[in-house]
């Protein structure tokens, strides 16, 4: 069963000299239980999808849909103060910067016992009490003093895995985490995506990552979503992405994954151009200007989306039948 269904999601921003379509008509769902990836550059709409979903946005922006269920209800049309008792309680949040995210004016007692207190109606003591086991959870060291802590007082890493506390505070059965280790050193990286594959082991709970490093989503995610443009350029299961990805786009962001046994002196290997200007998005193919097989029709219409299996769909006119044969090693 889905807990999340999204159905033909569009978010434009309004701003001084024009709408930026950041995204265009995007539809996915997110099983229960399920680790869904959504990959791309800074710029594809990936963020956004997500804010949108979660009604996140500043109030430039415009959100539409033909429906957006969670967990078998509509939420596309709550209000803030709807959609604010599902943050936290039913939806877990964890940002790319825990210091913009956690508030530095409060400790981090304030911070994570104020959810428990709001949607789980607990008493200060056993707020606390629970404030204590969720900080040994996500692993931190000496949780009584932390707990005291203002979050300038906290190194990025623990920082990090206080913000994860508060998301997992009230079980919720969707945890998005968007970039959750860009800020943060490799070491502590490699720890904070341990501590998330725990908790995916450990809860039931379905987790949508966002991300621009296939790395990350080849640990943590069982389903991913290509982003480019505000579009999703292809989908599939890890193995069909990794291993049988059919976009160039897709193809572009496998091939500049270092690799381990990679030659000395050989050279990563780059998308050459930049995302497209989505003040003025392309009629056709977001990828065009950057795609090495563009050929006219991709300038001039949309891909339409071909399924190769039942998990698996690309939107690339390489797909139509008469289209010329080419391979990821071309
Ligand atoms: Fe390249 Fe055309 Fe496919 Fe776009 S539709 S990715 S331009 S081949």
């Amino acid at each position: 069963m889905n807990l999340l269904e999204v159905k033909n999601l569009n978010t434009s921003f309004h701003i001084g000299v024009g709408t930026v379509q950041a995204v265009r008509g995007i539809s996915f769902h997110v099983a229960q239980g399920e680790s869904l990836g959504i990959v791309g550059e800074s710029g594809s709409g990936k963020s956004v999808t997500m804010l949108s979903v979660t009604g996140l946005l500043p109030y430039n922006a415009e959100i539409s849909s033909d429906s957006i269920t969670f967990d078998g209800r509509e939420i596309s049309g709550l209000s803030k103060k709807e959609m604010r008792k599902l943050h936290g309680s039913e939806i877990g949040m964890i940002f790319q910067d825990p210091m913009t995210s956690l508030n530095p004016l409060f400790t981090v007692e304030n911070q994570l016992t104020e959810p428990l207190k709001i949607h789980r109606h607990m008493d200060k003591a056993s707020a606390r009490e629970k404030a204590l086991a969720l900080l040994r959870q996500v692993d931190i060291p000496n949780p009584e003093a932390r707990l005291k802590q203002y979050p300038h007082e906290l190194s990025g890493g623990l920082r990090q895995r206080v913000m994860i506390a508060i998301a997992i505070a009230c079980a919720p059965k969707l945890i998005i985490a968007d970039e959750p280790t860009t800020a943060l050193d490799v070491t502590i990286q490699a720890q904070i995506l341990e501590l998330l594959q725990g908790l995916k082991r450990d809860s039931r709970a379905s987790i949508i990552m966002i991300t621009h490093d296939m790395g990350v989503i080849a640990s943590m995610c069982s389903r991913i979503l290509v982003m480019y443009g505000g579009t999703i350029c292809e989908q599939g299961d890890v193995r069909e992405i990794f291993y049988g990805a059919r976009h160039p786009y897709t193809w572009g962001l496998l091939n500049s994954i270092p690799k381990v046994h990679q030659k000395r002196g050989e050279k990563l290997v780059p998308i050459h151009g930049t995302p497209p200007d989505m003040l003025q998005p392309p009629a056709g193919c977001p990828f065009a200007p950057r795609c090495r097989y563009c050929m006219p029709v991709c300038r001039a219409y949309m891909p339409p989306e071909t399924a190769l299996s039942e998990t698996h769909r690309v939107a690339c006119h390489l797909m139509h039948p008469k289209a010329p044969k080419v391979t990821r090693e071309d």
